[in-house]
């Protein structure tokens, strides 16, 4: 039987209608969906879309570098913490260089968010775009134990410091179409990647969802030089492994991580 594999990073609450997008990746073999927030409103979302899809839905809470404003910071902050105890992951959080938001205030949100994180022992999802040895430092400062360096493209010398704390890298469908993401991957050990969509996200013009993550797996199988479906079985390990999850095969009707 082809494995049930997991998207390990979409944005649910982007979908005006996410049920269409859930039943088709129910059809194609994507049985789980991690589903992240960026700010208060996609965190309640994810909450909502994990209720009303349970056991496929997976939510997690985060606060996105894009969406950090100071006025914000303290309100949103509670409410993760009141929230992440009921997740699989927090994410997506951490740092990007590239935007308007001052890095400070971005680093500060982050460190927070990292310690409870820490205390809950929830794995991160990682976004460090121009930031990946920062990134790298301060969620191992935070004694974080599990990390997912998110669509990672960055320098390979961090890549092997990733590597060494223990911490994953996850493949997107950019791996089948932009060069820039391959070193990585080529690099990684299959058992350190976590396979994923980042849907919506639109590669080459197409807005992606969660059935896509099987360009993800292709790209990855083909790089890897495995077939399709021992690149989806191990990923898919890896997943459960990583955000804690039972096996599909040894799962009853309830999936509680
Ligand atoms: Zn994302």
């Amino acid at each position: 039987m082809p494995t049930a594999v997991i998207d390990g990073h979409a944005h649910l609450h982007d979908f005006d209608d996410p049920e269409p997008v859930v039943r088709k990746a129910l059809e194609s073999g994507v049985a789980r969906i991690v589903s992240v927030g960026m700010d208060a409103a996609s965190n309640r979302r994810s909450i909502t879309l994990a209720d009303r899809f349970p056991s496929v839905v997976l939510p997690a809470v985060g606060y996105h570098p894009w969406s950090v404003r100071a006025e914000q910071v303290e309100e949103t902050l509670a409410e993760i913490r009141r929230l992440l105890p009921r997740c699989v992951a927090l994410g997506e959080v951490g740092l990007d260089y590239r935007v308007k938001v001052k890095k400070e205030l971005q680093r500060q949100v982050f460190r927070r968010v990292l310690e409870s994180a820490a205390q809950l022992d929830k794995p991160v999802i990682v976004h460090s775009r121009f930031s990946h040895q920062r990134c790298l430092s301060m969620v191992r400062e935070a004694g974080v134990r599990r990390a997912v360096f998110h669509w990672y493209s960055g320098p390979l010398d961090v890549l092997e410091e990733i590597l060494a704390a223990g911490y994953y890298v996850s493949a997107t469908p950019a791996l089948a179409m932009h060069t820039k993401h391959r070193p990585a991957m080529e690099r990684a050990p299959l058992d350190r990647i976590l396979v994923e969509t980042d849907a919506p996200v639109a590669y080459q013009g197409r807005p992606a969802e969660p059935a896509h993550v099987w360009i993800t797996l292709k790209a990855l199988a083909a790089l890897k030089d495995l077939s399709l479906e021992e690149t989806a079985r191990r990923t898919t390990r890896n997943a459960e492994i990583f955000f804690g999850l039972r096996p599909r095969d040894e799962a009853s009707s309830c999936d509680c991580p």
